[in-house]
């Protein structure tokens, strides 16, 4: 099932399918070198792609092995079939290319095409990669970046801020200070040159707060936290007073001791602070598993499973559906000669058997049920009803219950409905 065109496809169902298009690559295996897999970046123009995958044919002309000639002979003319829908240039950033004859089990091949249109980040650069398996590496790195954060170090005499993007720091915007050293010219009394240079020292944090509003407040709700560094006591002087926007200073994850705090330092605060972050990143996630569990508790306003979840999402009484990142499952809808619909849950590897309808007793042919992937079954029903999907990661006690103990499947229900 796709997307209805020009509806909008949510963020989440778009990392799903990105995911899950990935997962589907790994799996996938060739015999030889006859998997070919391009990477596009969107300033190559389409024609330049064409003209290489027609030499790379003809160059294939010399593979010794018949077997393999043909295979990659045939990935590269499909490729060219499906390059002819692209314009001058590919999409926004860039496309991605699949194609070769996969084991399909039993010393059987199937030839399998996939094109990836505007991956989640640029493509960097033009790749042509053969192998007996695709290239996925470039994909996997843009799955695990996510976040945005905003970083700031500083000493009293320097100061830098800037982003982390996914796993990327990008320096922005750097302060030096005017602060005097600690040791006093001759002729100036010891009480002036420490009031003077206590001004000096409030003048630049306000400063570097200027810089770091400036950068994050406009930003403040795609924000998902800050992190601050420095030596002591600077870092806690800068973050105790009252320069940073009350709005920032909710988002401060902590506060790390880093040794420098030129541009440098901004790559060692990500290290200092990776366990915030990681933390940071699932705090969603435990949110939601914490209100899950406290509706069920209450015996209220939850529901978990897929036949019960799938109930509520059709009566619309589902507020939030909870599904688990790791479930990889189908299902399959059977339905009888007498209107009769039931659903198997199996594993996404498991073949489709015949079934036999507990209401009439009707015997349903493998060949007569349908079969989807669940999570997409799940997210179309949601999407028909206005609910929101979230997916929950297992790298916490309660993310794997729900994977392990609930089914990988649950909804926070806008009212209690007994089901
Ligand atoms: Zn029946």
């Amino acid at each position: 099932m796709s997307e209805q065109e020009g509806e909008e496809v949510s963020e989440d169902r778009r990392k799903y399918e990105f995911r899950k298009l990935i997962e589907d690559l790994q799996d996938y295996s060739g015999s030889g070198t006859q998997l070919v897999t391009i990477y596009v970046p969107p300033d190559k123009q389409v024609s330049d792609v064409v003209a290489h995958v027609t030499q790379e044919h003809s160059e294939a002309s010399n593979i010794k092995s018949k077997q393999t000639r043909t295979a990659v002979q045939d990935a590269l003319t499909s490729i060219k079939d499906r390059l002819r829908y692209y314009d001058t240039f590919p999409p926004e950033n860039g496309l991605v290319l699949f194609s070769g004859a996969v084991d399909s089990g039993g010393g059987q091949t199937k030839m399998v095409t996939e094109v990836l249109e505007s991956p989640p980040q640029s493509i960097q650069s033009f790749r042509y990669h053969c192998d007996s398996e695709f290239l996925t590496e470039p994909l996997e790195h843009m799955l695990a970046d996510k976040g945005l954060y905003g970083l700031i170090v500083l000493d009293r005499r320097e100061a830098n801020v800037g982003w982390l993007k996914g796993k990327r720091v990008e320096p922005v915007k750097s302060a030096s200070s005017l602060v005097p050293g600690k040791q006093r010219k001759g002729g100036q009394s010891a009480q002036r040159f420490a009031r003077l240079r206590l001004e000096a020292i409030d003048n630049f944090y306000q400063e570097v707060a200027g810089m770091a509003n400036d950068l994050f407040v406009a930003q403040r709700h795609e924000l998902d936290g800050i992190l601050v560094g420095g030596p002591s006591p600077t870092k806690d002087e800068f973050l105790d007073g009252d320069y940073l926007h009350h709005e920032l200073r909710d988002k401060v994850l902590g506060k790390f001791d880093v040794s420098y705090t030129d541009e440098s330092g901004l790559y060692d605060l990500v290290d200092a602070g990776s366990e915030a972050l990681a933390d940071a990143e699932i705090m969603e996630d435990k949110n939601l598993m914490q209100q899950f569990f406290k509706q069920l508790n209450a015996g209220e306003e939850a529901t978990y499973g897929f036949e019960p979840t799938r109930k509520n999402l059709v009566m619309g009484s589902v507020e939030t559906l909870l599904i688990s990142e790791d479930l990889r499952k189908d299902v399959v809808t059977y339905e009888c000669s007498n209107g009769h619909d039931e659903r198997e849950v199996v594993d996404a590897r498991h073949e489709t058997k015949p079934h036999e309808c507990t209401e009439c007793g009707e015997e349903v042919d493998a060949s007569d049920a349908e079969r989807d992937d669940l999570i997409e079954h799940l997210m179309n029903i949601a999407d028909q009803r206005g609910t929101d999907t979230k997916f929950i990661s297992t790298d916490f006690e309660k993310g794997e219950q729900l994977l392990n103990a609930f089914g990988g499947v649950a909804g926070l229900l806008r009212y209690s409905t007994g089901v």
